[in-house]
């Protein structure tokens, strides 16, 4: 298997919320990268946001216009994964959170790619051995478990299913820093370290708003100013997509225990397709 610093090609797929993120994130340390999604107008959407974001980061100079040249220069779109694949060094998958069809794409990468490849999962909460078992090389498949805005946020997970061997956890451990991340090691278990406390957090928020304890607002504000938190619970939810969260939820519930259990209000929501930031209402109006 390579080292971090020799690897060269990458394919994330999913170009959503968190896929191009991930695209940007390996393409910036560089990485040749193409994301690649079935969807023709959402790979448009991930690579347009990731120019948008590289924009913005000269516009504030945090990014020079050179490296915002050199990032693009490594980016690629398709919509075919197979041939993407096939020469790929890792392959970070981020389409939704449904076991099944995790199972499934990484049942397909395993036909494909290359014997040494890794593969990591960008799942919040699902089983990685699970995943893996679809693999006859499950000893290279981990969870990397990025954060939303990923070109913002530092934190990774790297989750080591039961199969996985310690040389791809090194890896992986040794990428995330690569791509200027700063990463934990977790042992799979459902919820990982952070989404299992997190969504308590963000699912008693809404209970509360639920029963009228207070606005969405000073739900929020609450554990901002009282607590230090960088975003309310809500306003995240609604960054993270409340379609995404309720998935999370239903998961862990089966998982973890009744505490879990999502909320009506958040169920109501997705079912009327407000989902956040993503489809301009969640707990908060984001049109303007
Ligand atoms: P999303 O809905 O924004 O994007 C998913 C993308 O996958 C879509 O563009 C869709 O067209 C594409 N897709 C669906 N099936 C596909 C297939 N078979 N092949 C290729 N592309 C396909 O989802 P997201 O919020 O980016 O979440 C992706 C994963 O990341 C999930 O497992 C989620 O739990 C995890 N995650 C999400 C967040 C977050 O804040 N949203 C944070 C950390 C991890």
């Amino acid at each position: 298997m390579k080292r971090a610093e020799e690897i060269q090609k990458a394919v994330v797929l999913g170009a959503g919320t968190m896929g191009h993120g991930i695209a940007q994130a390996l393409a910036q340390c560089g990485v040749a990268t193409t994301l690649v999604d079935l969807d023709a107008a959402a790979l448009q959407k991930g690579l347009a946001a990731v120019r948008k974001n590289l924009d913005t980061g000269v516009e504030k100079q945090k990014v020079t216009p050179e490296q915002r040249d050199a990032t693009l220069a490594k980016l690629a779109g398709s919509g075919d994964l197979e041939a993407a694949s096939r020469e790929a060094d890792v392959v970070v998958e981020a389409v939704p959170e449904k076991l099944d069809l995790k199972r499934s794409i990484f049942a397909k990468l395993d036909a494909t790619c290359r014997a040494d490849a890794l593969l990591a999962t960008n799942t919040s909460s699902l089983s990685i051995t699970r995943i893996a078992e679809a693999c006859k090389r499950p000893e290279r498949v981990l969870g990397m478990h990025f954060f939303n805005p990923v070109h913002i946020m530092k934190l990774v997970e790297v989750v080591r299913a039961a199969q996985t061997s310690p040389q791809a956890a090194t890896l992986a451990l040794e990428l995330s820093r690569r791509m200027g991340k700063d990463p934990i090691d977790v042992k799979d278990s459902p919820g990982f370290a952070s989404s299992r406390l997190g969504l308590v957090i963000g699912l008693e928020a809404m209970r509360m708003l639920e029963q009228g304890v207070a606005s969405a607002e000073d739900i929020d504000k609450a554990m901002v100013l009282g607590y230090g938190f960088p975003m309310g619970p809500l306003k995240l939810t609604d960054l993270v997509g409340l379609d995404v969260r309720l998935s999370i939820a239903e998961y862990l519930t089966k998982e973890v225990g009744p505490n879990f259990t999502p909320p009506q209000v958040l169920r109501d929501k997705v079912a009327r397709g407000e989902l956040g930031k993503k489809s301009g209402r969640g707990f908060y109006d984001w049109k303007n």
